[in-house]
């Protein structure tokens, strides 16, 4: 049966910010990308003759009309009477929507009486406008010129969003932002704000999902930044009117932390986000490098799991990460069920679990980071999948059948060289660590029961096994190896835990001289399927996590 009180599906709207290539092409190209609508920057486009003649085009899809000011973010530096002109020489054309900001409209009666001449602020004859395109969105059909022309007769005018844009931050009381941009009958209401972080997203969004869904009106709530990027993907789940994407790579996005259409569908399966879709993600600072959407997304879809899986950048103090946290629990209607959890947080997450009464295996509290978190019945419980992804991964490309009493160099004594140690040292390995500053060195090797020389002497290590777990060679670093490469002998196996690139020089050079060489792409994707198994209690399809890896989505 289906649910009466429903809301409708959310739109995806490409705003289009340049007059070139020619609007109709840009608006077709989004159309194609999946859009269900675009918005037109008259104040970013300029050309508005051009703009004119688009909205005349019988064949064009439903468009929002907005002419965003300097003080709200956008280009537009003329008159309140400049703005009130355009707003109604091209509303007259009748686009489907018009924004106008809630700051002018309080302030202009002229504005609002103007606007009212174009614009459907009354709940009535909303209503089953909103029914037009909320049908259309369920049935997951592109807007298109039966639409349009639809557009054209049933509706006579256009319908009003009322918005407000906060570049500072993200207020305390944003639900009374909300409120604000909502309390005009009829009207959509449109508010975004700027994101430090992805606690600030999850503020947005918590806010979003206890608005009452409304057939007259509508809300959009964005958090702006690459630090809001979940709030625009996770707007569907919530129920919002529509979310912005930008027009494609090269061409400018209109708001900060905007993703293309194609990003949305093909990365986030925006088509199939709904009420249910439980939410994943990946936790650190920074994420936006993070191949972890590409794996866990594409793994999902495979699996026929309803799950999205989205970057959560969270400043790097342990307040923060608790913060972040907190909110999560405080806020269960959210459906966060798993987390990845990255650089600098490991360690945060797990003294967050002992401060807080969460569980947690006894080889990721061994090992001092926790790079798993899933949500339980009894609370949150951390686990750490790297050092097993990273023996996963030895054994398997090594064709070795254990590391029982092979000798082992580790590089670094990071976070990642405790997650691999523990796990080496527990499965018989015999481990000597070389790191830059050895007081961690000989701290490490004392708390595993095993070796440390100096960093100087690592030319020399004499071992079967060599694991790189220092950042040299990683993006930016590429042309960096811990290694100098006549210290290579090619008996050696040399396994670089970094993964950015795939092929590190050290693992060149280690070719070069005849070594066996493991990249920590496999790492990365064993530890990856190992958190697919963990959350969806599933065998991970590696071949599409690994497919998804690799794969360059603009
Ligand atoms: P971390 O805790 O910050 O440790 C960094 C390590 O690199 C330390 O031992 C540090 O030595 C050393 N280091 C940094 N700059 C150096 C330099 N210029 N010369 C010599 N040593 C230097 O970082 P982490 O979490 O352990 O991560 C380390 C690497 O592991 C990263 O490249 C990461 O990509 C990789 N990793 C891969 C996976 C995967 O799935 N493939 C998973 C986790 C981590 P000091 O102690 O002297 O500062």
């Amino acid at each position: 049966m289906p649910d009466p009180h429903a809301r409708p599906a959310t739109l995806l709207c490409v705003s289009i910010t340049a007059a070139a290539p020619p609007l109709a092409e840009q608006a077709r190209r989004a159309i194609a990308d999946g859009a269900d609508l675009v918005e037109l920057r008259v104040d970013c486009i300029e050309d508005v003759p051009a703009i004119a003649d688009f909205l005349r085009r019988p064949d064009r899809p439903p468009a929002v009309l907005t002419v965003r000011s300097v003080a709200q973010g956008g280009r537009f530096d003329g008159t309140d009477a400049e703005r009130i002109a355009l707003l109604e020489q091209l509303g007259l054309l009748l686009p489907g929507y018009v924004d106008v900001e809630l700051e002018l409209w309080r302030r202009s009666a002229n504005l609002r009486q103007k606007v009212r001449l174009v614009c459907d602020t009354e709940p009535e004859s909303v209503a089953s406008a909103g029914d037009q395109f909320t049908t259309r969105a369920h049935q997951g059909r592109p807007a298109s010129i039966p639409a349009a022309a639809a557009l054209r007769t049933q509706r006579p005018r256009n319908r009003l969003v009322l918005s407000h844009h906060d570049w500072r931050g993200t207020p305390v009381d944003l639900e009374a932002v909300l409120q604000a941009v909502c309390a005009t009958p009829g009207s959509i209401g449109k508010a975004a704000f700027t994101a430090q972080d992805a606690t600030d997203g999850l503020r947005v969004l918590a806010a979003l999902a206890a608005q009452a869904p409304s057939p007259a009106g509508g809300l959009i709530a964005i958090s702006m930044g690459t630090a809001g990027i979940a709030s625009r993907i996770l707007a569907r789940k919530f129920g919002a009117f529509l979310s912005f994407a930008a027009a494609p790579a090269g061409e400018q996005a209109a708001a900060p932390g905007q993703l293309t259409a194609v990003q949305m569908q093909r990365l986030y399966r925006w088509r199939e986000i709904d009420s249910a879709t439980r939410v994943y993600g990946v936790v650190g600072w920074p994420v936006a490098h993070s191949r972890s959407p590409h794996v866990h997304n594409a793994a999902m879809r495979a699996a026929a799991v309803n799950g999205v899986y989205v970057p959560l950048p969270v400043r790097p103090q342990y307040e923060r990460f608790c913060e972040f946290m907190n909110h999560v629990q405080v806020h269960p209607e959210l459906d966060i069920s798993g987390l990845s959890v990255t650089i600098p947080h490991k360690e945060h997450a797990r003294r967050w679990l002992h401060d807080t009464g969460g569980s947690i295996t006894a080889a990721a509290d061994r090992a001092g980071a926790v790079n798993t978190l899933t949500r339980t019945a009894d609370g949150w419980q951390g686990e750490n999948t790297d050092g097993r992804g990273a023996l996963a991964a030895l054994l398997q490309r090594a064709g070795l059948a254990t590391v029982r009493d092979l000798p082992i160099a580790i590089l670094g004594a990071g976070g990642a060289a405790r997650g691999l140690i523990s796990t080496l040292v527990a499965a018989g390995g015999r481990v000597t660590i070389f790191n830059r500053t050895s007081e961690r060195a000989r701290e490490l090797a004392a708390a595993f029961n095993c070796a440390a020389r100096p960093w100087s002497e690592r030319g020399e290590h004499g071992a079967r096994l060599l694991v790189n777990c220092t950042a040299l060679g990683m993006t930016p670093r590429e042309d960096e190896s811990p290694l100098p490469a006549a210290a290579h002998r090619g008996d050696v196996i040399v396994f670089d835990t970094v993964y950015s690139p795939p092929q590190t020089r050290l693992l060149r050079e280690a070719a070069t001289a005849g070594c066996l060489t493991i990249s920590g792409v496999d790492m990365f994707l064993a530890q990856a399927a190992e958190q697919f198994s963990i959350w969806h209690g599933l065998p991970p399809p590696t071949g599409v996590m690994q497919a998804g890896f690799a794969a360059d989505l603009v």
